[in-house]
């Protein structure tokens, strides 16, 4: 299976994707590569560093979208789908829904367009479940930046977030069946419940 995680800054994307990693090694005992994206190989790193990094600011949305999914062709061809293809799980922190989400809705990008270079790069490959943290932008924001955390992305406007926001929750509605939306406010333990029940209750081994 192919699992993804995703959600805006500060809504606990790291924490949470070690805890989904051990449960599925401890209690579905499967095979899993663990990944993230922007990157996860040499090349995809490269672009996630350039893409982060404060100077990149002024990088045309284009270009930002297409050096997202040139990352992703590379991550594709060379990780995922050979981890797949031999029975391992592959979990991912963040995946084509990032995309949507951050380009799409943050960035304005035209949707059609991104599904043009996902279907390009992808062909029918989709992830099987993907688990949306959500919570409000101003907690995360203020979970985040209480991290001292602050790339390019970071330092956007709170109006940014809450588009991207807007734009994963579109794209839950649009396919409730693969997505599993967490509400991430409450203490750790309870998100962590929520997203052990609906492992477990959704994927066999
Ligand atoms: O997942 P992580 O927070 O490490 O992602 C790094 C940064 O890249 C984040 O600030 C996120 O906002 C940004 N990003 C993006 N577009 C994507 C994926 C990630 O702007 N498609």
């Amino acid at each position: 299976l192919f699992i993804t995680l995703e959600g805006v800054e500060g809504v606990g994307k790291s924490t949470n994707l070690q805890y989904i990693h051990a449960l599925l090694l401890d209690e579905l005992q499967v095979p899993v590569m663990v990944t993230r994206e922007p990157g996860g190989t040499p090349l995809a790193e490269e672009l996630r560093s350039v893409l982060l990094q404060p100077r990149a600011e002024h990088v045309n949305e284009l270009a930002e979208l297409m050096l997202m999914f040139a990352a992703r062709a590379q991550h594709l061809h060379e990780r995922i789908l050979p981890s797949l293809r031999q029975g391992t799980w592959v979990l991912c922190d963040r995946f084509t829904d990032a995309t949507y989400a951050y380009q799409g809705g943050g960035r304005g990008m035209n949707t059609d367009v991104i599904a043009s270079l996902e279907q390009l790069v992808q062909g029918d490959v989709r992830p099987d479940l993907t688990f949306l943290l959500d919570l409000p932008v101003e907690v995360g924001l203020a979970r985040a930046q209480a991290r001292g955390e602050m790339d390019r992305f970071e330092s956007e406007q709170r109006t940014f977030f809450e588009r991207v926001r807007e734009g994963y929750l579109k794209r839950a509605q649009l396919e409730p069946d693969r997505f599993i939306i967490i509400d991430a406010q409450p203490p750790l333990v309870a998100v962590q419940a929520q997203i052990r029940q609906a492992l477990l209750s959704r994927v066999q081994k």
